[in-house]
Parts: structure tokens; sequence; C-alpha cells
């Protein structure tokens, strides 16, 4: 969206939603646990639902956890909000359409909860700014070529120079300056486990930032053992390896997550390696040009509603993928394209950011949108992590 009235824009209209609205998380697992800390940070959560008998025995976390029966038997039906896989969501939502729950009102499904409904709730209900993520791309050196990895990193040497150590702080301190929680707030790369300086950067932001966050991540593609050090900082701040699994293009890599399935259970640090990953979405950087004019390239960002946000010192870009793919394939494309956290001032910068956040810009999109499929991705399947 392109602002017409910046720091006034028409977005706070969620009659259903009042300070004292609590949420049903349905779905106690990894996903429901992740929203779980952020509601209880906004004092939001009322229960879990879940229909599987043993998580309703256990309880989570001391917290009640009820049948979808039971939910509907209740006298007061706080909203729901569904965190589960995708196939699983469907099936939820298709059972709470068909009990009369409507969509963006009695339920949510998660992302769209937290891209753009909680950050207008906590802006309007406790004059705080939320994001859903954002990550800090440390280096842009990789161990694996992917022919058409979105970061274009496999045109990056392996000599280059990555972010100091300072310049990392630096990022570091002026997004939690600015935004009082995150969802998930993520170090990656590349391979962020090439970053010399990673161990310190997971204890400085560990030790200041934790209680800012619900998850703090580093996502690795697991091709490298992480040190003592870095496991046992991990461990120390609650971070989330996050393994991407190429095991299906690269299969001695199934090994290798083996090793760190174990060594991540010995040393008691969190992890989830992904499903193998078979098909990617090919973005089209590095061949399409998209002919068309500056409101149509404004409806392909708004279709995109990218949530992968990046903070580089005081430059905060929407798209981490237009900025790093400009920059690892040397074009000349939207260097402008960022909020400068710095020059946020003001009485009025916090609804600015928040406006930023919810996808308003002084242009209405990114120049690198005029390079890319956006949501019209999906229609471009490409194998996984083929190696150039
Ligand atoms: S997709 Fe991931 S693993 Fe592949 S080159 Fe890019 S950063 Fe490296
Ligand atoms: S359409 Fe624009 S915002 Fe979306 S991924 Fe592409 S460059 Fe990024």
């Amino acid at each position: 969206m392109k602002w017409t009235s910046k720091g006034y824009e028409n977005i706070i209209c969620n009659k259903n939603i009042s300070e004292t609205t609590k949420f049903c998380i349905y779905g106690a697992g990894k996903l429901g646990g992740d929203l779980y800390k952020t509601l209880k940070h906004y004092d939001m959560f009322f229960c879990f639902i879940d229909n599987n008998h043993s998580i309703q025995e256990k309880g989570y976390k001391n917290e009640a956890v009820i049948s979808e029966n039971e939910y509907f038997k209740k006298e007061i039906k706080y909203p729901v909000i569904i965190c589960a896989s995708d196939k699983n969501t469907l099936l939820i939502e298709s059972d709470l359409k068909n009990r009369g729950l409507i969509h963006n009102k009695n339920y949510y499904i998660c992302r769209e909860f937290t891209d753009k409904l909680l950050p207008i709730i906590a802006y309007k209900f406790f004059n705080e700014t939320f994001m859903s993520l954002s990550q800090i791309c440390v280096t842009e050196r990789c161990t694996l070529r992917c022919k058409k990895c979105a970061h274009g990193c496999y045109n990056v040497p392996i000599t280059k120079d990555d972010m100091t150590l300072e310049q990392v702080k630096k990022s570091a301190d002026i997004f939690f300056s600015k935004v009082d929680y995150i969802q998930e707030f993520v170090l990656i790369g590349g391979e962020p486990l090439l970053y010399k300086y990673l161990t310190d950067a997971v204890e400085y932001i560990g030790s200041k930032y934790r209680n800012q966050m619900s998850v703090f991540s580093i996502t690795s593609n697991g091709t490298i053992t992480p040190s003592k050090d870095l496991l046992e900082k991990c461990k120390e701040y609650g971070v989330l390896f996050r393994i991407s699994n190429y095991s299906g293009t690269i299969s001695k890599l199934e090994l290798q997550y083996e090793k760190l399935r174990k060594l991540f259970i010995t040393n008691n640090v969190e992890f989830r390696i992904s499903r193998k990953e078979h098909e990617w979405m090919d973005y089209g950087f590095d061949y399409y040009k998209r002919e068309c004019d500056n409101e149509q390239l404004i409806n392909v960002f708004d279709a995109c509603g990218t949530p992968c946000h990046e903070i580089r010192e005081n430059k905060f870009y929407y798209c981490v993928m237009a900025r790093s793919v400009a920059d690892n394939l040397s074009v000349n494309v939207g260097k402008e394209d960022y909020l400068d956290f710095e020059k946020l001032s003001g009485d009025n910068w916090r609804r600015e950011l928040l406006e930023f956040i919810m996808g308003y810009s002084e242009k209405g999109y990114l120049d690198m949108c005029r390079y890319c499929h956006g949501a019209e991705s999906y229609e471009y399947p490409i194998p996984a992590a083929e190696q150039l």
C-alpha cells in the first residue's frame, strides 16, 4: 500500500477485539507453544484446544487443554487461533466453519493473526510495537550453492566479509529500541554457522533482549556441526535451531542430520529439523522482469505480504530477499527500499512503524517486486536445493 496519510492510515478497525479479549490456541504442539509465549506476554491467553487425549490429560505447562467439543459447550467462546500444519489447519478450519465460526471474527489462522492482527492489538491496547518475524543476515556466505537460493548466496565468494560483530550488535540494539516484542527473531545467512562471531552474537542478543521475543532462532542448512561454546550459549538463552532438510536432494546430509539430532538432544538444545524439502518456489529473481506500471506493482507487493523482514544496522527492510538478492547478485535495484529506524522520531513514530509493518511505504512497493513472481511463485515449482 502507498502511504496517503503517513501515520494516520485507517488500519485500526477491529471492532471485535477489546482490551480484555482472550484467545484460545487450537493445537497444543510446537507452533501453539510459540504463540502461547506471545499471548502470555500480552495477557491474552485463555486455553488450548486439542483433540489429542494424552495432551488433554497432561495439559501444557500447567495450562488447560480442552477438546473442540468442550470448547463449543462453553458459554463464552473466545476467538480461536489455529496453530497447526498447513494440512491440519485446513481440516480444523473446515470443522470450525461447519460449526458456525466465522474467519477473522471467531477464528484466525496463526500466521494471519501474528502478521496482521496482533501488531494492531499491541499498538492499540498496549502502545507497543509487535511484529511477527525479523532476521539478521550475519553472513551471506554459504556451504551450499543452491541454484535458486532466494537470497542469491550461490554468487557470494567464500572470502567475502561478513557483518562485523559491532554491526550485528548495532542492528539488534536499534531493532529492540523500537520493537517491544517479536514472535521470532532469527540469525540467518547464507549459512550462519560460518559466521566467526555467532556465539558472541547469541550471547549479546540473548543477554539483552531475550525477554522481548517469543522464539530466538538460528536457521541453518545443517552442514556445519555447532561448537560446544555455541551449544552452551544456545541452551542458556533458549535458542531454537531450525535445520532445513535438503537430504532429499543431497542424500549424504541424512547422516549429518542424525548426528545433529543426537547432539542437540545430548546438549539439551531445542531444535526442529524440517521435513525433507522436495520442491521450492522459483521467485524468478535471476531472469524475470514484469512489464507493468507502478499501480500494478503495488498490487504485486500487497498480494505477496512476505513476513521475512530484516534489520541491518539502522535499515529495516520489508523483504530480506529483495535486499540480499540486490546485494549478492550485484543488481542496482531497490537500494533505498528500507525504513530508517534512526529517523523514526516525533510523537507518531510508533504508528508509522506499525503502518510499515502492515505494508505501507512511500512508493507502496519495492523496486525488486518487478523482478519477482511474488505470490505467483508457487506456480513456478523447482527442485529444492539443487546444487550448481
Ligand atoms: S538456500 Fe540456504 S543453503 Fe542454499 S545457498 Fe541459499 S542460504 Fe545456502
Ligand atoms: S514480491 Fe516483492 S516483497 Fe514479495 S518476495 Fe518478491 S521482492 Fe519481496
